[in-house]
């Protein structure tokens, strides 16, 4: 790796110290319409702005120069030449971005929260104990038998953070040296949620989440790929025996009362002060999570390091505060949003047809038809087919493809209210909806 380049992504704490060589066939890349599409695994959804402009340079050189950002705080390479696979994780992995063994890619889906080491406010700082339990997940060769959407998170107790966007396991600071943590869900704001199965020391959190998983691998059969499938057949009782079985300590049942404080999602946008004085984080929305390469560029020039958020939006870290309102300028001028009211920072969409075979619907360019016509509040959701891939979380509306620019309406229901209505006929629904509300 040059020197410049290691020193500086160490020096930002979440790469790991000891990492392969450059070693095609460590990352997969999988078939899409538009060409190879190459997840990049981000540790904490963290990119220095070394790494941010390599990342454009391989997407240009081996890809279409689209980036897409995901609702795992991830990024994905698309359209990647055939031929050119090699090339683009060599690459990859020579600026750190590569798992820590081979076989490990998948497994790392630990999420933290965009702000974690930053929030003056947050409980505790995570990122020493997530770079300790990102290296116990790679090194552990079993769990590779883990699907790769199952995963860990790690709250800090942030004020920003993604509390509805389910999780295999979930880990909550309660103190500076205790967490809470569930199975199958988020870490609970309110009492319909559910409840904390227990409470564990910061020091046996890595001991209490290998118990877990090696107690979903031991109990899971092929089908069950994630812990709501376990819960739903054996229940939670016979997975926290086993897993107790595993440990040389007691798992506490004493936590069931603990509820999370609420997060802002607007946080995402906007100016925040962090734990160092004289510096800021700066949020703004990608458009539909799509970057190019030349956006990607432009916001390495804007900091020193960035994180990709659940929301698939950016956040800027560590900008001298004097710089902050021309930063804000700058994003505009990229195109990003930068205020929680604007259309594109309540806009999601999938790939669509222009990336995936599955979708009835070119999403991405039907959502960008709706932006200038969304007056309502609350986001929108245009997904392609029912697996919907861009929002793992609850959205206000659905709109969900039938047909080449055609959709039915979904507001937080099974049953669509409206069916196989085009772009400018969901917008006046909306609108309708929002006076009669
Ligand atoms: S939601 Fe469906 S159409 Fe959209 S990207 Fe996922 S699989 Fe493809």
């Amino acid at each position: 790796m040059n020197a410049s380049l290691e020193s500086l992504t160490a020096e930002r704490g979440l790469i790991p110290a000891s990492r392969p060589s450059a070693c095609p066939g460590l990352m997969r890349i999988v078939p899409a319409r538009d060409g190879g599409l190459c997840r990049i695994r981000l540790y904490g959804g963290e990119l220095s702005a070394a790494q941010a402009r390599e990342v454009a340079e391989v997407a240009r050189a081996v890809g279409s120069s689209c980036i897409d950002a995901t609702n795992r705080s991830n990024l994905q390479i698309r359209g990647v030449r055939p031929g050119a696979e090699d090339e683009l994780i060599s690459r990859l992995v020579r600026i750190g971005l590569g798992p820590a063994t081979p076989g490990s890619d998948d497994v790392r889906n630990l999420m933290i929260n965009p702000l974690a080491g930053l929030d003056p406010d947050a409980t505790l700082d995570v990122t020493p104990l997530a770079r300790r339990l990102l290296d116990q997940l790679q090194r552990d060769a079993r769990l590779q038998a883990l699907s790769p959407k199952f995963a860990i998170m790690l709250d800090g107790g942030e004020r920003l953070a993604m509390l509805d966007h389910p999780h295999d396991v979930w880990f909550s600071a309660v103190s500076a040296d205790r967490f809470v943590f569930g199975l199958g869900g988020c870490p609970p704001v309110f009492d319909e949620h559910m409840p904390p199965l227990a409470s564990v020391e910061q020091a046996r959190v890595p001991a209490v989440a290998s118990a877990l998983l090696h107690t979903f691998l031991d109990l899971a059969s092929p089908e069950q790929t994630r812990m709501r499938d376990l819960l739903n057949t054996i229940g939670i009782e016979a997975i926290i025996d086993h897993a107790q079985r595993k440990l040389d300590f007691a798992i506490e049942r004493n936590a069931s009362a603990w509820r999370r404080t609420p997060s802002d999602a607007r946080r995402r946008f906007g100016v925040h002060r962090q734990r160092t004085e004289g510096t800021v984080s700066i949020g703004a929305q990608v458009p539909l999570g799509r970057l190019d390469a030349n956006t990607l560029q432009a916001l390495a020039e804007l900091a020193p390091r960035m994180r990709m958020t659940p929301w698939q939006s950016v956040m800027l870290l560590d900008v001298p505060i004097e710089k902050a309102q021309p930063t804000i300028a700058r994003l505009k001028a990229l195109g990003l949003a930068t205020a929680a009211n604007e259309p594109f920072a309540r806009l999601i969409a999938c790939t669509g047809s222009q990336g995936c075979a599955k979708s009835f619907s070119d999403t991405k360019a039907d959502a960008r038809r709706l932006a200038p016509l969304l007056h309502t509040k609350g986001d929108v959701h245009l997904s392609g087919c029912a697996r919907s891939c861009a929002a793992a979380h609850r959205v206000d509306t659905t709109l969900l493809a039938v047909a080449p620019g055609r959709y039915d309406l979904y507001l937080q229901a099974p049953e669509p209210v409206a069916r196989h209505i085009t772009i400018e006929e969901a917008a006046l629904w909306l609108a309708r909806s929002t006076t009669d509300a």
